[in-house]
């Protein structure tokens, strides 16, 4: 597996590489790297000659300035884990090497899907998110990349992204990975207590006991069930809970024909912040 921590040597690499017409699968993520990831990593594998990640945390996308600093980092086991799954290219550039001593986000029109859930309690995350991911588009020019559904609505936002500025890269969205227990792997979990991980199963048992109310009851009411649900459990604070069209992101009140839906949420426990999403 090659590494590169620059943008210079990255781009000299694939300069080499341009002559052999080789197909370029792209994982973006900012390490801590999980079971989850390695899928995305596994399904580039299966279609493109060269797949390549990058582990860069991007301040731009961290609306908290905790959130940022208390982001875990493990960055030679990330290395391993790659190698061991088979990842060609490794890019952990620098702050400095993708900003140029300018940290901040261009602004992006996503048609509104930026306005929606996320976009309510994270002021300016997708314009971050959007800026290095199309910073890293235009590094390394990928034939696929791929993104999890763990984060749907990004997933979303980047496939209005490469449509609106007319990139040739094909976006793949990979399936949500979890834990035993039913929570979603992220990297952030690596902060939660032992406790904690045991007791953040509630998340998904709500998501999948929402599916099942979706036959008999009411969206309004089951939006109050999964309120309460949060109120009896102290531990966690619930930030929102919506169901929503799966195309325009937004809140539904009642289930039309022919459409997708998915419930998504996010709920704190202390500091950390979990989301997730089930397709209904
Ligand atoms: P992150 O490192 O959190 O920015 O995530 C990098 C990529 O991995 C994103 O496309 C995420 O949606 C994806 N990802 C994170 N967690 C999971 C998971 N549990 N299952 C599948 N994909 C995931």
């Amino acid at each position: 597996m090659k590494i590169f921590t620059t943008k210079s040597d990255l781009k000299n690499y694939f300069k080499e590489l341009s002559s052999k017409e080789v197909t370029i699968g792209f994982v973006p993520t900012m390490g801590a790297l999980h079971k989850g990831h390695l899928s995305l990593i596994e399904e580039s594998k299966k279609n493109n000659g060269i797949t390549i990640a990058t582990i860069f945390v991007n301040p731009t996308q961290f609306d908290k300035k905790e959130d940022l600093e208390k982001y875990p980092k493990t960055i030679d086991k990330d290395i391993a884990l790659l190698k061991e799954t088979g990842c060609d290219v490794v890019f952990t550039p620098t702050v400095e090497d993708i900003y140029e001593g300018n940290v901040s986000s261009n602004s992006f029109d996503f048609d509104g899907l930026e306005h929606e859930m996320e976009g309510k309690f994270r002021e300016g995350h997708f314009n971050g998110v959007g800026t290095i991911v199309n910073a890293f588009f235009h590094i390394i020019n990928p034939t696929n990349a791929y993104f999890g559904e763990k984060d749907f609505q990004q997933l979303q936002i980047i496939k209005k992204m490469v449509e609106k500025l007319h990139l040739p890269i094909n976006i793949v969205g990979c399936p949500i990975h979890r834990e035993a227990n039913g929570l979603a792997m992220s990297s952030r979990n690596e902060r939660l207590t032992s406790k904690q991980r045991e007791e953040a199963s509630i998340i998904y048992k709500v998501l999948q006991s929402v599916k099942a109310k979706l036959h008999t009851e009411s969206i309004g009411n089951i939006k109050l069930w999964v309120e309460k649900s949060f109120e009896n459990h102290s531990s966690f604070k619930l930030e929102y809970f919506n169901i929503a069209d799966e195309a325009t992101l937004k809140e539904i009140t009642e289930i039309k024909p022919k459409r997708s839906y998915r419930a998504f949420i996010a709920v704190y426990t202390d500091s950390i912040r979990l989301i997730d999403n089930l397709a209904l």
